[in-house]
C-alpha cells in the first residue's frame, strides 16, 4: 500500500512560500475530530517546525441523569429529556470549573481515527511538506 495523490482524508487548506497548512479528517466523519497541521520554515533559525492542533470539547457524552427516559407520554419524555440535558450540562461544566479552580488544569482526550490509507497519506504529507518548505532557503 502506497500513499495517494491527492490524498484521501488529507486536505491542503493553504500554501505559502515558507509554510503549508493541512487538515486531517477523522474516519468517523465527525467535523469535531481533526488534526490541523501547520508546517513552517523559519529562515532565522533555519529550522522547520510542525504544529499539530486538535480541538477539545467537554466530555459531552458523560451523563449524570439518563436523557432518554422510558416513558410513553411524549410530553413527559420531552420535559424529562430537556431537564436531564440541562442538569447534565451543568454538572459537566461545574466539574471543569472545579478542576480549573482547585487543580489549576483540566485534562482532555482528543482523538483522530485514521484508516491505513489515511495514516500512510498523513505520514507522506508530513514528509513532503517538510521537504517542500525546507527547500525554500
Ligand atoms: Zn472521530
Amino acid at each position: 500500500m502506497k500513499s495517494e495523490t491527492p490524498a484521501t482524508g488529507i486536505m491542503k487548506k493553504a500554501e505559502y512560500s515558507d509554510a503549508v497548512w493541512y487538515e486531517v479528517e477523522c474516519e468517523c466523519g465527525s467535523k469535531d475530530h481533526y488534526h490541523s497541521i501547520w508546517v513552517e520554515a523559519d529562515p532565522d533559525t533555519k529550522s522547520v517546525s510542525v504544529s499539530i492542533a486538535t480541538e477539545s470539547k467537554t466530555d459531552w457524552w458523560s451523563t449524570t441523569v439518563d436523557q432518554n427516559p422510558r416513558v410513553d407520554n411524549e410530553m413527559v419524555y420531552w420535559i424529562w429529556s430537556w431537564a436531564a440535558h440541562i442538569l447534565n450540562e451543568t454538572v459537566r461544566r461545574s466539574r471543569l470549573i472545579w478542576n480549573i479552580l482547585f487543580r489549576g488544569y483540566v485534562k482532555y482526550d482528543s482523538y483522530v481515527i485514521l484508516n491505513r490509507q489515511q495514516a500512510l497519506n498523513y505520514a507522506d504529507t508530513l514528509h513532503k511538506a517538510v521537504k517542500e518548505v525546507d527547500k525554500e532557503r
